[in-house]
């Protein structure tokens, strides 16, 4: 297990996905270091090794979800990726691969597009990244209320060091704890080192 950790820390440091500066990130937390998962999203094979990887840790718990649903836009190839990995290796039935998105510019989730989660669905919701789990939160709620069994939580990294609690099981491939700070408080701010919200094009 130490050495699968290794080997996924290890392709995300290859990809880049680990980086240094000073970030906004989505929690309103500063943050000196930042990983940007869809670095190695970007490269399949790549997320096809973490997907599996996953998979293995979900099967071992002996779950089964039928389908995967994630947070847009964030999480959008890693659940494809994990409804793939869980696909073939439940090959009984069709796992689906479906995304929540912000309705309207809001702040809530929604399933859309006609996709229906039936009632009981036992439901894998993952993100890329867990930091305070805010958006993994919604999209448990959001499944729950539309009849579905949420049965566990997968991200690739959790940030929280370990303390996000979902109320459901949480799987992880990483765990990490870095430093971050509430804005007032910001060492990087007093230095007036500029403010870099990821996955703006802003350099
Ligand atoms: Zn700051």
């Amino acid at each position: 297990m130490v050495k699968t950790s290794e080997r996924i820390s290890e392709i995300l440091r290859e990809a880049g996905a680990w980086q240094t500066g000073h970030f906004l990130l989505s929690s309103g937390l500063h943050s000196k270091e930042y990983l940007q998962c869809q670095k190695v999203l970007q490269y399949p094979r790549h997320g096809l090794t973490l997907a599996r990887e996953l998979v293995r840790r979900i099967l071992q718990a002996e779950l089964k979800p039928a389908a995967v649903v994630g947070p847009a836009l964030g999480a959008v190839h890693w659940e494809l990726l994990v409804a793939m990995a869980l696909d073939d290796a439940l090959p009984e039935r069709p796992v689906r691969a479906i995304f929540a998105e912000r309705a309207d510019g809001g702040n809530e989730f929604q399933i859309r597009r006609g996709i229906e989660i039936a009632r009981g669905e036992p439901v894998l919701v993952v993100e890329d990244v867990t930091t305070t789990g805010g958006s993994a939160r919604k999209v448990v709620d959001l499944v729950r209320q539309l009849g579905g069994e949420p049965m566990a939580v997968g991200a690739i990294v959790d940030r929280s060091g370990g303390a996000v609690d979902f109320g459901i099981p949480f799987f992880s491939l990483v765990t990490l704890q870095l430093e971050s700070y509430e804005p007032a408080a910001c060492p990087w701010c007093r230095q007036g080192q500029p403010l870099v919200k990821p996955g703006s094009s802003k350099k």
